[in-house]
């Protein structure tokens, strides 16, 4: 399905199929020189023929195409190799342009997520994550010479359009919006989605995803947008919807406090176990291991910004992280 949101910039919408996210918002714009296509899907047969449905029907020529991918999930950046033109170009924020690893065996995921076993996610529930995870299975089988880093402030020009790089770290951690000023646009990617919460779960490397994403929604909080253009699924008001983001957080920040002041001691998996979580599952035991992943992983960004803040305290014991109020 392909809609004008704007002169000479087309959604392109790409299905998910059996993904929570249902659909990625892909963004062709054409330009005079050149044209660019804003994030493509996973790497899979199905979005690959949606996607190049869309661009036959807007006649997209792929010598005059790159593609700029707001961060590195998979169901971004999966098919930017398969889609920029050959010598052009794939932008992506430096930081999250440094990440991408191509393929790598199961045995190479559980040695960067080391954290989950420590925090009472065992390894075997890790396995099985990975072993289907499209974070692992849909992505670029390799780092591709055209990958090219964006800083904070870059400047992109499409046709009449300039699109400004603004690094808003949380959801990854380079993960990038761009923004046209003067149109009083904004592409957010993942950064703020409308209908649904975005994922911030904790990335080797940094301390506190949480607070950087909270710093990045403040950041932007007061930009003129008055088209708000989403990685997934609806639009909204922007700066309403970055209020509710922050709500909603705080409400968060404070239940899983509650809990551990309930029963000190827990560990993050257990924690995250007593969290509320909108699925449809009877209880914790029985969410599919995947949902398991992603709210342990949404859970330890809220236990990570917490032993930021000094309000709580972490002590490993018998090889399992545990969790105190620090008053
Ligand atoms: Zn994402």
């Amino acid at each position: 399905m392909i809609e004008e949101v704007c002169k000479n910039i087309y959604r392109i919408g790409v299905a998910l199929p059996g993904n929570p996210l249902r659909e990625l918002n892909s963004y062709f714009l054409r330009g005079d020189d050149r044209d660019l296509l804003i994030d493509t899907g996973f790497r899979r047969p199905v979005c690959r023929e949606a996607l190049q449905a869309g661009l036959d029907e807007l006649c997209s020529d792929p010598a005059r195409r790159d593609v700029l991918c707001t961060h590195l999930h998979s169901d971004h950046s999966g098919m930017a190799d398969l889609f920029a033109g050959p010598g052009r170009r794939i932008y992506m924020g430096r930081t999250d342009l440094a990440r991408i690893s191509g393929l790598l065996p199961v045995e190479a995921w559980l040695k960067m997520y080391t954290r989950f076993p420590l925090e009472g996610f065992s390894e075997e529930l890790l396995r099985e994550v990975f072993a289907s995870n499209p974070a692992r299975t849909e992505a670029m089988p390799e780092r591709d010479p055209r990958l090219t880093p964006l800083d904070d402030g870059d400047i992109l020009s499409v046709g009449p359009y300039r699109l400004e790089t603004l690094l808003v770290p949380g959801h990854t951690p380079g993960n990038c919006m761009f923004y046209l000023r003067e149109q009083r646009i904004m592409f957010t990617g993942d950064h703020i989605l409308f209908d649904i919460t975005p994922n911030i779960t904790s990335w080797p490397g940094v301390a506190d995803s949480l607070g950087d994403y909270l710093a990045s929604l403040r950041r932007v909080r007061d930009l003129p947008v008055d088209l708000a253009l989403s990685g997934h699924r609806k639009t909204g008001d922007y700066g309403a919807r970055i209020d509710q983001l922050l709500a909603h957080h705080e409400r968060r920040l404070a239940e899983a406090l509650s809990i551990i002041r309930s029963e000190p001691g827990l560990c993050a998996y257990e924690i995250a176990g007593r969290m509320k979580w909108k699925i449809r599952a009877a209880d914790w035991d029985s969410f599919p291991v995947v949902q398991k992943w992603f709210a342990t992983g949404e859970c330890f960004s809220h236990l990570d910004y917490h032993l930021t803040q000094g309000t709580v305290l972490c002590v490993e014991r018998d090889g399992l992280r545990r969790y105190y109020p620090a008053d």
